[in-house]
């Protein structure tokens, strides 16, 4: 891969996180960590050399690859000549329309990116929030963003991104990745986490309600979930410590407490009491 980075005179550039594996055996465990099979449409975020899009192009039906960096078109055409069943589109994912991009890929997709980190948590929640086809994304992250995304309730790394993606599915983290492997070598360390959009989800009444309660129970880590609630409902006292009652809520519980699900039983509530706000 470097002999070709090389030939085509590419610089890395730090702006685009571009730091590349090459390492075939941990390709290979990607690839088979996402669950991609001969009928798999994926869709890849951040092309880079293409060493990631060779090996799913290798396992999937279909692969569309999104790559920001225009300068790596003649390294791409050269390291993925021969695969024919991927495409590759010069365009910041970030920006594109969730909606628009599925329609591209007509039909159920999985997500698989190795994305530079400032974005990364951007891009997840949008397949989060707005996905209707996506059956799930495996991505590789600091380890620290590892812990948030699969953190249990109650622990210091839980937050509002645990119970967004909560309520989608299942958060594993697939296996950890040593900062030896990627070139240029980053200052951190990362792991590979599978989000599970086929299981472990739940319905709630009304997914904006959930995600405005989450948003809620997480406002002010210092503040109970009681008062917490009724600045962001506008909720008396009374009405705020009525919808805890009906869960169980100890008096003075803080949100991080709460399970995913529970939050969505919360969300439910408030919706039933505060529909008009949605
Ligand atoms: N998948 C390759 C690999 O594993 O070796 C490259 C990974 S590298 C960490 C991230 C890649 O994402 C870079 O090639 C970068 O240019 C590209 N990238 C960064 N931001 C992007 C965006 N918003 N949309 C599409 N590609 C992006």
């Amino acid at each position: 891969m470097e002999d070709v980075l090389f030939k085509h005179n590419f610089t890395f550039k730090k702006k685009y996180g571009q730091n590349f594996l090459s390492d075939p055996n941990l390709l290979r465990a990607i690839v088979a960590d996402a669950g991609v099979s001969e009928t798999s449409v994926v869709l890849e975020i951040g092309a880079g050399a293409g060493a990631l899009t060779r090996a799913l192009s290798e396992k999937a039906k279909r692969v569309v690859s999104y790559e920001i960096d225009k300068s790596l078109q003649p390294v791409l055409s050269e390291t993925l000549s021969g695969c024919d069943n991927a495409e590759v589109v010069f365009r910041d994912f970030a920006r594109e329309d969730l909606a628009e991009a599925e329609k591209n890929l007509s039909g159920e997709y999985l997500v698989v990116a190795n994305l530079p980190y400032y974005v990364t948590t951007p891009v997840v929640m949008k397949f989060v929030e707005e996905s209707k086809k996506c059956l799930g994304l495996t991505v590789m992250v600091q380890e620290e963003v590892a812990r948030r995304f699969c953190a249990e309730a109650g622990s210091p790394d839980y937050g509002a991104v645990t119970a967004a993606i909560a309520r989608r599915g299942n958060a594993t983290v697939t296996r950890y990745v040593s900062r030896t492997l990627f070139t240029p070598r980053p200052n951190v360390d990362s792991a590979v986490v599978k989000l599970d959009f086929t299981r472990g989800g739940f319905a709630v009444k009304s997914e904006k309600a959930y995600r405005e309660t989450v948003r809620c129970a997480f406002l002010n880590r210092r503040k109970t979930l009681e008062n917490n609630l009724m600045s962001g409902f506008s909720l008396s006292r009374g009405e705020a410590k009525e919808l805890l009652r009906q869960l169980d809520v100890p008096d003075g519980a803080r949100g991080e407490t709460l399970s995913p699900q529970r939050l969505g039983a919360l969300s439910d509530l408030i919706f039933e009491k505060k529909g008009e706000l949605f």
